[in-house]
């Protein structure tokens, strides 16, 4: 990874004050009153206190009077498609949850998949978020290119995304969840993850697209399939994503099937390292807690998901305790309708809390850490994302804490995590304005709702036989 290109005197600066900043750098810095400076796409100074009057090239100064700013959102885990399946099977567990809408998902097709997208990233956008992560696993036969149609509906967007490209091979026949017609074949997921790795994965600095490699979970693919991955993803230098430890039904599977819990199972196939991060591990012992930190697998954590299938509280202080990456996830919004992260730092902090921990179990600051820092670190993007230090890619937020509803909260980052979601006044990926008062810059929000109601309603009627 080349290191970004120290600005030269005629980049272009872009600064923002008078607000307060909490930077989340080791320290969890916040200045009370700072500044940022922003020369092209990174970060050039933070500070306390007003910036520097005599900078050159300074084509915006934004006065950041009644606000907080921070890194942007990071969201670890997702699955974008489910934008057009929300406020289904609403009172299910996972596994009948799922049973549920495989045959409707089974029928996505490219045009769905970009509403989908575009309503699933612009919510999240619009919320903060800067750095996406969508785990996409139902392929169906004939539906055309669905990585292309994803990647060309959020690149509309303007947010980072890690787009982890996912299979399932293990359908009913086999032993798994999934029905038979939702399935690939082991060879033909390996080569179109490949294919997709080799077409559309930018490693370099500041990159706005990351491929991954991710079969979907113990229960839907098969043990080579999660075997052939792990080597393929290491072969070609990219990071390894599926779902591990979400429910008791989960383990259950595991141990029916392969003799061991699902921790155990990931490790003797290759699924245990710091090139890997796993969705919701809810059903950890010590042992999985242990075997995590001492292979630097990364965790994202989905409190609001887990709570909508009953899936239970994953032992997040524990895990921060022993050293484990931690980010926050929204998950796919058929279990977490609201599809936004800034309301997981709360329920993170919450649900947490309701855990053995009490009320030590998270801190505002931390909560923040992890939707940010922690997301980078995840992702495999430490170096670049997830605080607000010099160097850095300017992705940030400035989120409006003096109007009714934050006013009379003191303390900038308390308000932010304890109190309501907070408006979005300017968000930034590199430097552009991604939102701007509260909305998105660069599509018709309208247009996007619209997009996704009638794929929505296409989708049912396929799904019904229509
Ligand atoms: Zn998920």
């Amino acid at each position: 990874m080349a290191a970004p290109a120290s600005p030269d005197s005629a980049t272009e600066r872009f600064v923002i004050e008078n607000c307060a900043v909490a930077t989340v750098d080791s320290h969890d810095t916040v200045h009370p009153t700072g500044h940022l400076v922003i020369a092209g796409d990174t970060i050039e100074a933070v500070g306390a206190g007003p910036a520097p009057e005599d900078l050159a090239h300074v084509t915006r100064r934004i006065d950041g009077t009644g606000h907080l700013v921070t890194p942007g959102l990071v969201n670890t885990h997702h699955h974008f498609y489910q934008w057009i399946t929300r406020g289904l099977a609403t009172d299910h567990n996972l596994f009948d949850w799922l049973v549920a809408l495989y045959p409707t998902w089974a029928r996505i097709d490219a045009p769905m998949l970009a509403a989908a997208t575009q309503g699933s990233l612009g919510m999240m956008v619009r919320g903060g978020v800067t750095t996406a992560c969508d785990h996409h696993y139902v392929f169906p036969r004939g539906a055309g290119d669905l990585v292309a149609a994803e990647l060309a509906a959020a690149a509309a967007i303007g947010a980072r995304l890690t787009l982890a490209r996912g299979s399932m091979d293990r359908g009913e026949k086999d032993g798994g969840l999934p029905p038979d017609f939702a399935v690939e074949t082991t060879e033909g997921a390996l080569l179109a993850t490949e294919e997709a790795i080799d077409t559309h994965h930018d490693a370099s600095f500041g990159s706005l697209v990351h491929l991954a490699a991710a079969p979907c979970s113990p229960f839907s693919v098969s043990t080579e399939l999660l075997r052939q991955s792990a080597e393929l993803a290491r072969r070609k230098g990219v990071r390894m994503h599926t779902h591990g430890s979400e429910t008791v039904e989960e383990e259950t599977f595991c141990h029916e099937l392969f003799g061991m819990g699902p921790t155990a199972y990931f490790e003797t196939t290759g699924w245990l390292g710091d090139d890997v991060w796993m969705a919701h591990c809810v059903h950890m012992n010590d042992a999985d807690i242990d075997a995590f930190a001492r292979t630097g697998t990364g965790v994202a954590h989905c409190p609001s998901s887990n709570a909508r299938l009953a899936a239970g509280i994953a032992r997040v202080p524990d895990m921060l305790a022993a050293g484990v990456p931690v980010g926050l996830g929204v998950d796919g919004t058929a279990s977490n309708e609201s599809g936004e992260l800034h309301t997981e730092l709360r329920n993170a902090l919450l649900i947490n809390r309701l855990g053995a921990h009490k009320e030590a179990a998270l801190t505002a600051r931390k909560a923040l850490r992890l939707g940010t820092r922690g997301g980078a670190r995840v992702l495999g993007r430490a170096a670049e994302l997830g605080s607000l230090e010099p160097g850095k890619l300017a992705d940030l937020v400035l989120w409006k804490l003096d109007g009714l509803a934050h006013s009379s909260i003191a303390d900038p980052v308390t308000a932010l995590v304890f109190g309501a979601a907070a408006p979005v006044t300017l968000s930034l990926v590199g430097g552009r304005p991604v939102v701007e008062d509260g909305h998105l810059t660069r599509v018709d929000e309208d247009a996007v709702a619209r997009a996704a109601r009638d794929e929505a309603r296409r989708l049912t009627r396929i799904a019904a036989g229509g």
